[in-house]
């Protein structure tokens, strides 16, 4: 088990809730603002006065990061603004779950009472509500950086104590954007874990968006997960295929959802592979200047790629993706029984991005496709599942920390340089995106290795994998040639250089800018 921590302001009740917690799972409890006063020998109120905020967020930092490395279970709960310090802030996500416990700022200084000059960030001033509603504002990104919320007013502490067991039993991974915080949930067959997320957003509509395949293979799961809820719905299937992911399919999702008479509190629910994730999110992200998006991924490509981070899109004739939006959806369920209706070949096209993520940013997941090539190509759901997870966790990584792809999240373009220009070339029609992916990974890697940039061992590793896994690995050199108009549309060039991933090592990349035409010599001679 994860550990599992409970923040918020103080007064929530995460004392409360975390022995309760505690005695339930069977784990120990602490208090960190209890372990610092007994292992400093003095009252909080007096290390603040004596040494200041910063050296106790020092102590606290210590203290936090040792507990998160216990090997035994283990509930901790945070003072008010421990969160407030960002590596310790996402040390907790990253190896913990967890919970933030809220409550009106009246309910908090009423919990406070006669210890409000204990208190010693509270007694600011002399109006405590005031005081309480200006830190909590202050700290309401770090505070929402968290797997789940849960309010405590009026709540008995035994539901809070059920419904964190509950949400911990699907070991969900967050995505910290402050407040657009969300979650991935990967489950196996649980229609109702759709069910409750759609739920717990309190949608006032929801605009289903699908495509015809899925729509004939998920059809019942789909009515299972949507018919508890009485929320009205319009369903918009369009036709499945990246042909489809074009303005006229964006215009179909507007229309039904204003035809529907949507508002602001509407949700629109993506469910199917990346190009309907695509399609939804910006269509999402348009319709009254925006509005919330669910993702259900049904691909193996979506789930562990397009479905996270927020890219949203279409294609138009001059190249790939190259209209679209960030919009971060607010919640993810990766439901793995979708795998049993996808066709193999694009189960298979999923796993390039896998190796995507691997080659740039995880060594360990690298050796682990190795190790598993042929069960995880047959789809062995006990070689996926894991995986799948490690993939997800890689990207969340890259994506907290550049939101907008100013800067190192560009690595995860490595292999769609060329991969976009192949599958533009063909019309869409030829290669899957995935295809397209693991023949532009192989060829940019090529170029790395002859601008003295990656090691030549890892270029022919990589192609193994990738044919290991069943994937194309070999790219036709006349086909590069013949796609390269396509490389100079791209939208990571500036003018007449291209801003390209470089895999220095396994599970290393950095960014280059290179020439076009330095980059275009350096893969056709790979590919010689
Ligand atoms: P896709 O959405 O076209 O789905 C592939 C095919 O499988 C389609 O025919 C679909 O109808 C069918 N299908 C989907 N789920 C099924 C299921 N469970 N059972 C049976 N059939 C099913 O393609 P994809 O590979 O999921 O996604 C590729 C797209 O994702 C590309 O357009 C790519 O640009 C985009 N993408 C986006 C991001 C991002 O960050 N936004 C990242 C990677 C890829």
């Amino acid at each position: 088990m994860r550990p599992i921590v409970l923040s918020g302001f103080m007064a929530t009740g995460k004392t409360t809730v975390g022995r309760k917690l505690a005695a339930r799972v069977g784990a120990s409890f602490v208090d960190t603002d209890d372990e610092i006063a007994r292992a400093s020998g003095k009252r909080i109120a007096d290390l603040w006065r004596d040494e200041g905020e910063a050296a106790f967020r020092r102590r606290e930092a210590v203290l936090v990061e040792r507990l998160l490395k216990d090997p035994g279970k283990v509930v901790i709960a945070f003072g008010g603004g421990t969160v407030t310090t960002r590596t310790v802030r996402h040390a907790a996500i990253d190896r913990a779950l967890v919970v933030t416990l809220t409550a009106a700022p009246e309910t908090i200084v009423s919990r406070v009472g006669e210890l409000l000059p204990d208190r010693p960030n509270l007694a600011v001033g002399t109006d405590p509500v005031a005081r309480a509603r200006e830190l909590l504002e202050s700290r309401a990104d770090a505070y929402a950086e968290c797997h789940l919320t849960l309010a405590t007013d009026g709540v008995d502490s035994d539901a809070i104590v059920d419904a964190i067991v509950a949400f911990a039993e699907r070991a969900p991974i967050a995505v910290p954007l402050g407040r657009r915080t969300y979650t991935i949930e990967i489950i196996n067959d649980s229609p109702s874990t759709l069910t409750d997320a759609v739920a717990r957003l309190a949608p006032s509509s929801l605009v289903v968006v699908t495509d015809a395949h899925v729509q004939r293979d998920r059809h019942a799961y789909l009515l299972a997960a949507l018919a508890p809820l009485a929320v009205p719905h319009v369903t918009v299937t369009l036709a499945a295929g990246e042909e489809q992911k074009n303005l006229a399919s964006v215009a179909t999702i507007w229309d039904a959802a204003l035809g529907g008479g949507i508002d602001r509190e509407a949700l629109i629910v993506a469910f199917g592979g990346g190009v309907i994730g695509d399609l939804a999110g910006f269509a999402a992200s348009t319709l009254l200047r925006g509005i919330r998006t669910l993702v259900a991924p049904t691909t193996l490509l979506a789930m562990v790629d397009a479905s996270v981070g927020g890219k949203t899109g279409f294609d138009h004739p001059t190249g790939k993706n190259l209209i679209g939006s960030f919009h971060q959806p607010c919640g993810v369920v990766a439901d793995l029984s979708h795998l049993s209706t996808l066709p193999q070949r694009e189960r298979v096209s999923g796993l390039a991005e896998i190796v995507k993520i691997a080659l740039t940013s995880d060594a360990s997941l690298l050796e682990t496709l190795e190790a598993h090539a042929e069960r995880i190509a047959r789809g062995d759901p006990q070689a996926l599942a894991p995986i799948v997870r490690r993939a997800i966790e890689a990207k969340v990584q890259v994506v907290r920390d550049d939101e907008r792809e100013t800067g190192r999240r560009a690595i995860l373009n490595l292999g769609h340089t060329i991969g976009h220009a192949l599958e533009a070339h063909g019309n869409y029609r030829t290669l899957l995106h995935g295809e397209a992916v693991a023949l532009g990974t192989v060829a940019e890697l090529g170029a790395g290795a002859q601008l003295g940039l990656t090691p030549g061992p890892l270029v022919e590793r990589t192609r193994e994998i990738l044919a290991r896994l069943g994937l194309p690995s070999r790219p036709s050199r006349a086909a590069v040639a013949a796609s390269w108009s396509f490389v100079a549309a791209d939208k990571k060039r500036t003018l007449t250089r291209v801003h390209v991933p470089v895999v220095t090592g396994p599970g290393e990349a950095r960014l280059e800018r290179i020439e076009l035409d330095s980059l275009r010599d350096a893969v056709l001679a790979a590919l010689a």
